[in-house]
């Protein structure tokens, strides 16, 4: 498996080497601080069991430690600090004044109980409220990880400090402060930007097919929102099943995301109750959905999906990553030898971190915004960060990614000028 850490340094080193600047992005190779904790959980059964985890604070330049906390059992440190990493160059890319920060619990939350999810939740905090805070840094949802969580972590934050700070995490639940809108941002944001590319493009919707890999928050909204528009959603899958249409008329994704979150898996044949099984389908080995033919592959569930041994096999014109560093830079330059296009991370999913920051200042400033207008707010700033993006892109006849990056390093709070 390759290290994600390197493959972010390797994806920075190709921003620096055209900007000429690699001794002033020396700090962004090391992380500010790395925080480790083993948490210490009693099981529903009366035993004890300890769980390793992370806080990486990357950088702060441009505001407070900024992103989710994960919670999987292939969670590592070089894997949180990369995702820290990017975290600092998607806050930039879009220009908000946040920073960048990841965490992660080496856990699978399938094989603990809601208490002890709860339990191992509020541990966290625990190991680490003192570096934590709404102007320090603010902690979100991530794989695995939800609004329950969040409320569950701010409650603790909360009791150990001694009064209110709900802004010291987001993604949290509407009743204790949560943003309307932040549910499906990371998709909305994405859709914005696919929306405008393809129109630039003179694409329609309506004869495009789209494949998705993921299908948890980034993934299943985005499908709800491209068959809203239009799009043929042919194949989706999750780390059990993927699904294919093979007749390619499109899924009606509102159907699968009901099947999904009923039955929690995506194989609509299983507890036929509903007459799900007269959706025409085939059933794929759920890696196989990155290789199958589609105008559109979103990749929505985890890093290193695309590598060096399956890049040959790729067939999407265009790839758009909802999932944080899902191709390795080997992948990228035969894709973008190909001829494929990507609209990278930094920019595709920065949609969650921007209506994050939204909470965070409702929370600040004690306001509530209707779920259009965060939609409404969301977005310029995603349109205008493309743009910027595609003009540096086409300035240095370079792929979108490095592209962001070099946009991102161009902010004056993150590199300052001389
Ligand atoms: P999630 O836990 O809600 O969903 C993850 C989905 O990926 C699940 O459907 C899971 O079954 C699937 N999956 C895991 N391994 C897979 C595999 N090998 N093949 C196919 N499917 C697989 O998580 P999420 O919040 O949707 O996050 C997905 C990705 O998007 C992550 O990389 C995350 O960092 C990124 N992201 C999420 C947000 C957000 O706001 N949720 C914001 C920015 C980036």
């Amino acid at each position: 498996m390759s290290n994600p850490f390197e493959n972010a340094m390797k994806q920075l080193d190709l921003a620096s080497n055209i900007m000429n600047n690699n001794e002033k992005l020396k700090n962004l190779r090391t992380p500010k601080n790395i925080l480790e904790a083993d948490l210490t959980v009693t099981m529903d059964d009366g035993s004890t069991k300890t769980f390793k985890a992370y806080r990486v604070q990357h950088n702060n330049s441009c505001g407070p430690f900024k992103g989710g906390i994960r919670f999987h059992q292939n969670v590592t440190l070089d894997e949180v600090k990369a995702l820290a990493f990017w975290m600092t160059i998607k806050t930039s890319t879009v220009g908000i004044p946040m920073g960048g920060g990841k965490g992660g619990v080496v856990v699978d939350p399938k094989t603990v109980s809601q208490a002890e999810l709860e339990k191992l939740s509020r541990a966290y905090i625990q190991a680490f409220y003192q570096h934590l805070g709404s102007q320090l840094d603010v902690p979100a949802p991530d794989v695995n990880t939800n609004s329950q969580i969040m409320d569950w972590m701010l409650d603790e934050y909360e009791k150990l400090i001694g009064h209110a700070d709900p802004g010291m995490i987001t993604g949290k639940s509407i009743a204790k402060g949560g943003s309307l809108g932040r549910d499906t941002a990371t998709a909305d944001g994405g859709f914005f930007i696919l929306e405008d590319f393809i129109k630039t493009k003179n694409i329609s919707p309506k004869e495009t097919t789209v494949i998705i890999q993921g299908f948890g928050n980034a993934g299943a909204n985005m499908a709800v929102l491209l068959h809203q528009a239009g799009f043929k959603i042919i194949g989706v899958a999750d780390s059990k099943t993927a699904i294919i249409d093979p007749d390619h008329q499109g899924f009606d994704a509102v159907v699968i995301q009901k099947i999904k979150k009923d039955h929690g898996r995506l194989d609509v044949c299983v507890n036929d109750e509903a007459g799900q099984c007269d959706i025409n389908h085939h059933h794929l080995e759920p890696h196989m959905i990155l290789e199958q033919p589609c105008d559109i592959l979103i990749l929505a569930a985890l890093e290193n999906q695309i590598t060096k041994d399956n890049v040959k096999n790729i067939k999407a014109k265009i790839i758009l990553e909802l999932a944080n560093g899902p191709i390795t830079p080997e992948a990228d330059r035969e894709l973008a030898d190909r001829g494929i296009v990507v609209i990278p991370d930094v920019l595709a999913n920065a949609g969650g971190v921007t209506v994050s920051y939204f909470e965070w200042l409702q929370n600040t400033k004690n306001e509530k915004w209707s779920a259009a207008q965060v939609r409404e707010k969301l977005k310029p700033i995603m349109i205008d960060a493309f743009n910027r993006v595609t003009q540096t892109a086409k300035q240095y006849n370079i792929p979108l990614r490095t592209a962001a990056f070099i946009s991102a390093l161009q902010q004056v709070c993150l590199v300052p000028k001389e």
